[in-house]
């Protein structure tokens, strides 16, 4: 028999943003439950390195950050719900949200913190199913290891393709990185590094559109050419000039001869929960209040959301600690 258990504000999400959420509503006395699907920490586990959150000068493991941020959660009170999935929220029309579970427990809260973050963005192309897990891979830290000595191409121009690109290097004996323009997305200091790194060679004005394989295991990737002239001055190396060996080519399509690929695409919202609440932009992200509170229609009190799933320039675990803080701070405010 299902039963319904209570309390006072419910997170979904337990990455950085709604750890921050439960550590700040615990502290005010609520009984708090975090949803978590997987394991706590969210998308900052699979990080290999953190070094721009402050106070800590040298850097801290992603893994390490996490699991910090989940013992001062629940240290505080906040109570962890791991691996079960919230499928809906809805007003139970006395006030109070009821969230239902892919459990036989299903939940009440007097508010609701959205905090479910985002997921890893896939390219869509040919062999991209076919060789997850054989090959193609969204997650470094996860599995850079089983690249020891081989080559691996990473497709990204942002920050996490560029530092996941260098964390690559300390395994793999070749990594490209892939990039649709001349010009990357990265922060200025990451796109240093990597251009200095021995291992590493950049792959410009070229779109990844299919991933080869043998049938069991990667062999390559096959690239159109944007056909952007990436000048000297964009960036020191270029494949295609240097005569790489690993890349052949028939006039626009090349083969880059690889055992791995790396996609670090971008992002997308988790945003299902919210699909029936009035409160999406147009790309599905929440749209917030300053207070941290759904920017929807009435039928929105006491919901709040809050880290990537919001939208926002900036997209980093500070900012995503930040304003789980102030959507755990706002909901104790509501809930006064
Ligand atoms: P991102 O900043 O959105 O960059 C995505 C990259 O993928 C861009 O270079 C984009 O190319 C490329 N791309 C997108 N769709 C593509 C497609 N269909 N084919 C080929 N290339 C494609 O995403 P991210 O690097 O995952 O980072 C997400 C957020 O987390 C960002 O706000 C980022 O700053 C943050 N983050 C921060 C850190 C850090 O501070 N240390 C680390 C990781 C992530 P274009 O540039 O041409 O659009």
């Amino acid at each position: 028999m299902s039963e319904t258990i209570r309390c006072d504000i419910a997170v979904i999400g337990g990455g950085p943003a709604g750890l921050a959420a439960g550590l700040y509503a615990a502290r005010g006395g609520m009984k708090v439950l975090i949803f978590e699907r997987q394991m706590s920490g969210g998308q900052i586990v699979t990080t290999d390195w953190v070094e721009n959150y402050p106070a800590f000068p040298q850097g801290i493991s992603g893994a390490d950050l996490g699991d910090l941020m989940t013992r001062q959660a629940t240290g505080q009170g906040a109570e962890l719900v791991l691996f079960v999935n919230i499928t809906s929220v809805r007003s139970n029309l006395r006030g109070q949200w009821l969230l239902e579970s892919d459990t036989d427990a299903s939940y009440e809260a007097r508010a609701v913190i959205f905090a479910s973050g985002a997921v890893p963005r896939k390219l869509g192309i040919p062999g991209e199913d076919y060789y997850t897990g054989r090959g193609v891979s969204w997650c470094a830290t996860c599995d850079g290891a089983f690249y020891r000595d081989k080559t691996v191409a990473v497709i990204g121009g942002g920050d996490a393709a560029l530092e996941e690109a260098l964390f690559l290097t300390k395994f793999a004996r070749k990594v490209y990185v892939v990039h649709r323009r001349c010009e990357f997305r990265a922060a200025a200091i990451i796109v240093q590094r990597a251009a200095a790194a021995d291992k590493l060679e950049f792959v410009l004005s070229s779109v990844a559109r299919e991933i080869l394989g043998d049938g069991t295991r990667v062999t390559g990737l096959a690239l159109d050419d944007a056909r952007t002239d990436c000048s000297p001055n964009h960036l020191p190396r270029h494949s295609r000039e240097s005569g790489n060996p690993a890349l052949s080519s028939t006039e626009e399509i090349h083969t880059l001869a690889v055992d791995g690929v790396f996609e670090f695409v971008g992002v997308d919202p988790v945003n299902e929960l919210l699909a029936g609440l009035d409160a999406l932009t147009s790309t599905g992200y929440a749209l917030v209040n300053a207070d941290g509170s759904l920017a929807g229609a009435d039928s929105c009190d006491g919901l709040f959301a809050a880290g990537d799933l919001t939208a926002g320039p900036l997209k980093q675990v500070v900012t995503a600690a930040a304003s789980g803080a102030l959507a755990g701070f706002s909901a104790l405010q509501y809930l006064a």
